[in-house]
């Protein structure tokens, strides 16, 4: 029995139970399962737009209604073909997404949500208050869809049209998600990383929303012509929650999340709008209040939704262990050895009355390995932030392969050639180690979600993914290719970050406290790494605190201490410079 519980008999039962459904079931069921389906294509955005990008909207019920009135409007008063429409509300959709994800996806924190719930209440009231849009009684007589001179007509007939677009978008955006866009959109939580990776959060955030907003006017079309009229209220924020809820309690990460939450909710409201009121002896939506105790569970309980609990019991087909191999990604010119990649002059960075740096100076040259050393808190992390651009300088000047760049941001700073590690490690814990690492080398393809949606990337992708798995196999990482990230121990997840700052195959690499966590041998094979990268040409910064590691390797040091230059010289100078010792031995807690 357990032999025939895997994901493909799995799916493949499901999808054969799909087809027959309307040979046997009753009118009702039917009925049903095509709201199922209807749902599940406006969850299916919101799985992108909040359990991917991390985005909460209320107000996908509103894009919905787009496309419903919008196919009301054009068919019935203009005569347009149902087609002609779902163009046309696409379009329409699209103009109304970008405008709208403009203004709200800049938003942080809580303002995006209440931003959403924002423009789903107003586009409501634009519903039912447009001259010709027929008000609060809404539009009917809206003609069938025709497909190969076939008038779908009846819900039996309708069904197939809409399984068959859900299934299509699951398909393409799972295989959107297991591409190089879908890596860039999964760690879209983690912005400062992925900028520094040289990734357009702000883009990507625009692409899931313009998307989730598509899949929801595609949505409304099918709603309309299923049911033949439309009218306000199944655009409104109600609804919109519950949209939300759907994604959250099936598994707000996972497109087959989307069709489980679709399910649960949809049937589950039927029966509750038919049993409560009986119970209860009184007319109302009593099973609103229901799915709010039942959201408040999810949330306590099942934080991800219940499709991850579901995927416990089905054992899981072992990952693809091997790759296939590929032609090396070209590579850059490195500038000549010994000529200067990195030029800090004069930085000082304050936050509030405190200076962290103060009127910093360091040149970093090709093929080179400079120490930045100094207790906690001298201010080393500080300057790599500025220097990479996560926290740009207060004053002073930096210049990068002879260009000014303390004025730049860290995505501009990441496509010049500077790739870097963080001190507090920033991966997808839930992405293998391969995929986190291909985060690195994502500046060096090109291919766009739709092209990733329908497979046309895979040769790129193929270079990408051994890109990444050469850059793990130099970092010593080899055997975890195919392990999540988060079940590395933490030293190893540094050298992950290390490989991925490799996979943009830089000029000039900065590490803060790569060696921090690894054991002795780990730290020798770091060493023996870092050597051989000097040897090709690249540039190294680095911040560590472990002395023999830094003393051994590094060609030249500079001691910070209290965001000033304390000392700078070979590393034997610095061994013996009575101020270093006296500020190691005073202060210094490793
Ligand atoms: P190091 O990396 O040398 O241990 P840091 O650069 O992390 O030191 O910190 C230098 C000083 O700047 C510390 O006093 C720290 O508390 C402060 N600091 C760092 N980041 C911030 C921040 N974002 N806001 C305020 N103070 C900060
Ligand atoms: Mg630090």
């Amino acid at each position: 029995m357990a032999r025939f519980l895997t994901p493909r008999y799995a799916l493949t039962a499901f999808l054969l139970l799909l087809a027959a459904v309307p040979l046997f079931a009753g009118p009702f069921t039917v009925t049903i399962i095509n709201y199922i389906g209807l749902a599940a294509l406006v969850a299916l955005g919101l799985v992108l737009l909040t359990g991917i990008g991390g985005l909460t909207s209320f107000g996908q019920a509103a894009f919905v209604g787009l496309g419903a009135y919008a196919t009301a409007y054009l068919t019935t008063r203009h005569g347009m073909s149902p087609w002609g429409t779902l163009i046309a509300g696409m379009a329409i959709t699209t103009a109304v997404s970008l405008g709208l994800g403009f203004i709200t996806l800049r938003l942080s924190g809580h303002f995006l949500p209440l931003g959403t719930i924002a423009w789903g209440i107003s586009l409501y009231y634009l519903f039912g208050n447009v001259q010709g849009l027929g008000g609060h009684t809404g539009i009917d007589g809206i003609p069938p869809v025709e497909l190969f001179g076939v008038k779908l007509g009846d819900n039996r007939a309708f069904y197939y049209m809409i399984w068959a677009t859900l299934l299509a978008a699951i398909v393409t955006t799972q295989n959107m998600l297991d591409s190089r866009e879908g890596r860039a959109m999964r760690c879209l939580r983690a912005m400062t990383m992925t900028e520094a990776m040289g990734i357009n959060t702000l883009r990507y955030r625009m692409v899931l929303f313009m998307i989730a907003a598509q899949f929801a006017c595609v949505s409304g079309w099918l709603y309309a012509h299923l049911q033949r009229f439309v009218n306000p209220t199944p655009f409104s924020l109600g609804p919109g929650i519950e949209y939300l809820f759907m994604a959250v309690l099936g598994g707000a990460a996972t497109v087959w999340g989307a069709v489980l939450g679709a399910s649960a909710v949809t049937y589950l409201k039927e029966v509750l709008q038919d049993l409560l009121p009986k119970l209860i002896g009184a007319t109302g939506n009593f099973e609103v209040v229901v799915f709010g105790l039942l959201t408040i569970i999810v949330l306590h309980r099942a934080r991800d939704g219940v499709w991850p609990i579901l995927m416990r019991v089905i054992p899981q087909r072992a990952l693809a262990r091997t790759l296939e191999p590929a032609e090396p990604l070209p590579r850059r010119d490195l500038p000549e050895k010994g000529s200067d990649v990195l030029q800090v002059i004069d930085v000082t960075k304050r936050f509030g009355g405190l200076v962290a740096n103060n009127k910093m100076n360091l040149t970093v040259r090709a093929g080179e390995i400079f120490a930045l050393i100094g207790p906690n808190g001298a201010g080393k992390s500080t300057l790599f932030n500025c220097i990479s651009g996560v926290g740009p300088a207060t004053e002073g000047e930096i210049r990068f392969m002879g260009q000014r760049i303390e004025q730049l941001g860290s995505r501009a700073i990441a496509k010049l050639g500077m790739s870097r590690s963080f001190q507090h490690v920033r991966l997808n814990r839930d992405m293998t180690v391969l995929e986190n690492a291909a985060i690195g080398a994502h500046l060096r393809g090109h291919k766009n979600f739709i092209q990733s949606a329908w497979r046309l990337d895979r040769e790129e992708e193929r270079r990408l993914l051994w890109e990444a798995a050469h850059q793990l196999q130099r970092c010593g990482l080899g055997e975890h290719l195919f392990d999540t990230a988060g079940s590395l121990p933490l030293g190893k997840q540094r050298v992950v970050e290390i490989a991925r700052a490799l996979c943009s195959d830089p000029v000039l690499l900065l590490l803060d406290e790569p060696a921090a966590g690894l054991r002795h041998l780990e730290k020798r094979a770091l060493a023996e790494l870092l050597d051989k990268l000097r040897g090709e040409g690249v540039a190294i910064l680095l911040v560590e605190h472990d002395m023999d590691f830094v003393m051994g390797l590094a060609d030249r040091v500079l001691v910070m201490e209290f965001g000033e230059h304390l000392a700078e010289g070979l590393p034997r100078e610095i061994q013996t410079n009575p101020k270093v010792l006296e500020a190691y031995l005073g202060s210094m807690d490793e």
